[in-house]
Parts: C-alpha cells; structure tokens; sequence
C-alpha cells in the first residue's frame, strides 16, 4: 500500500467527531453532511438534545449514514474512553492558557503516528464547552477568526477541520478526465515543434529571416509559459503540416 493511501486510512479511521450537548437537530444533520464530505465516518453523540431527529437527517442530505451509525453517550468521559488524543475546540480565548492550535497545527497532530484513536470535540451551540469538559482535552484548536466575531456555526467548525485533516490525508480530487492527460512535452519535441512553425512561418511569408526581430523569441516563450501536453504539441505540429500542405 503507498505511503499516501495508509496515511488518508489512518487518518479516517482513527478519528472521531464528538458534538457535545447539541440543541439544535439540524447542525447535527449539516454536521454529519460536513464529515462526510471529508470523508470522515464516526460520529458521537454526547446527550444530544433531540436526536434522531427528521430535521437532522434532512440537513444531512446524503450523509444519513453517519446519523445511523452515530454512537450515542451520555458523557464525554465515555464518548472518549479508547482514545490517546482528546482535542477540544473552541471560539474562546479561555482565560486559563490552554495549549492551542489552529486546524492545521492540529491535523498535524492527528496524524502522528503516535496517536492511534483521536477525538475532535465540539461544544454547545450557546455556550461551547465547559471547563470541565476542556479539562478532558490533551489541547484546545481553535480556528482563526475575526476577533470581534469568533464563533463559527458548529457545522462550519466541523467542516474546517475535517478539511484540513483531508488535505493532510493527501487526497487528491478525483478528476474525470484523469486518464485523457497526457504527459508534458519534452525537451526535443518542444525544440521540434519551434523548428517545424519558423519552417511554417516562413513558408507562409509571415516570418522574414532577413528581420527577424524577436518574431520566434516571442513565440517561444508563450509556448513555454503554456506548457503544452505532449498530444498538444501534436496537434500544433498537425496543424503547421496541413497549412503547409495547402500552401504547396
Ligand atoms: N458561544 C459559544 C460558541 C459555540 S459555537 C462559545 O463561546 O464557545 C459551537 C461550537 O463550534 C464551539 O463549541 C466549537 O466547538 C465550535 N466553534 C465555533 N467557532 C469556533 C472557532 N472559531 N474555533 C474553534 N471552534 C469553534
């Protein structure tokens, strides 16, 4: 397996996302939305207010299957009872000096080896989490905000750290037309393709080898700042052949 490929499946595996005391039903559902988009799958209730909840899993949209596989608890103690990492999240500057952490110091973190199951904890949507509950965490993260309005929508939250735990995975986005690209064009091909559109130019009376000026110096670096495909480069040179067919 690439290095790549265990790093994203650790990542996932051994992180969790637990949303504490959550009132409102429909952050829940936009929350699991948010996980799901990051690839993200396990999902804790800590005393949720109302949950299942037909709001929850409308705002889930496509993500209901981490609402029906989410772990209900009635504490946080328990929601983290098997995990080596508590991280705590908040919107606050608390006034006792916690270790803090932006989202992406502490993807970092996650994804050290070290740490085999690890715990993204989310307070309430009034009051975040209690000191108590802080006391729990190895390290607080909190993401960098305008500093007269601090506080994301929880789902927001969820979805910011979740993100930078899916770039640090190293997931790249799946692009359709993957297998269509062509490699870059060489060197020699490139130098080729010059030859071939001077020899053109020429042929059409556009280029005047007696002044030259900086006609194919121009040309070469517009080329050059393109990087074209190796299939474009053959197109281009398809393309000088047939003008020059036509002009003959
Ligand atoms: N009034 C609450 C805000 C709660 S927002 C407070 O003062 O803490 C609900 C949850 O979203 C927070 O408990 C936290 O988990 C997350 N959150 C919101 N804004 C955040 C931020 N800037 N950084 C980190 N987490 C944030």
């Amino acid at each position: 397996m690439s290095e790549v490929i265990t790093r994203m499946k650790n990542i996932f595996e051994k992180t969790r996302i637990v949303l504490i005391g959550t009132t409102h039903p429909g952050n829940i559902g936009a929350a699991a939305r948010a996980m799901k988009t990051m690839s993200q799958e396990k999902l804790y209730l800590v005393s949720p207010k109302t949950f299942p909840s037909a709001e929850a899993t409308a705002r889930a949209t496509g993500a209901d299957d981490i609402l029906a596989s989410a772990t209900v608890c009635a504490s946080l103690k328990e929601a983290i009872s098997d995990c080596d990492l508590v991280i705590g999240t908040s919107a606050r500057t608390r006034s006792l000096p916690w270790p803090m952490q932006t989202p992406r110091e502490c993807a970092e973190t996650v994804s050290d080896n070290k740490y085999s199951s690890v715990a993204l904890v989310f307070g309430r949507e009034n009051s975040g989490l209690s000191n108590e509950e802080l006391e729990l965490c190895n390290l607080v993260m909190q993401i960098p905000t305008n500093a007269e309005y601090s506080s994301l929508n929880l789902a927001s939250a969820v979805q910011i750290i979740c993100y930078e735990l899916y770039l640090l995975a190293g997931c790249e986005i799946k692009n359709e037309t993957d297998e269509d690209n062509s490699a870059l064009v060489s060197q020699d091909k490139i130098e080729m393709f010059y030859q071939h559109l001077e020899k053109c130019l020429i042929d059409i009376d556009f280029y005047d080898i007696d002044n030259p000026r900086l006609l194919m110096h121009r040309m070469r670096r517009l080329f050059n700042r393109t990087q074209l495909e190796e299939n474009e480069c053959n197109i281009l040179r398809g393309i000088l052949s047939k003008v020059q067919e036509k002009i003959k």
